[in-house]
């Protein structure tokens, strides 16, 4: 796991949320700019500007 912004691994653990679909979230808070994210964030599935009903399909493709 790297920061999307600054891609150092110097990450904190920043606390776990429960999305409404039942999912759990892991959020980070990068050491080196500050910046807040969660492990979503910089992968491909965050950086395509799709729809909601597509990354739906997604995740139930991914089972
Ligand atoms: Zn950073």
């Amino acid at each position: 796991m790297r920061c999307p912004d600054c891609e150092s691994e110097r990450l904190h653990k920043n606390g776990v949320r429960q999305l409404q679909s039942g999912e759990s979230v892991q959020y980070y808070h990068c050491l080196d700019c500050s910046k807040r994210f969660n492990e979503r964030a910089g992968t491909p599935m965050h950086r395509m500007q799709t729809s909601t009903q597509a990354i739906a399909t997604v995740l139930r493709a991914r089972g």
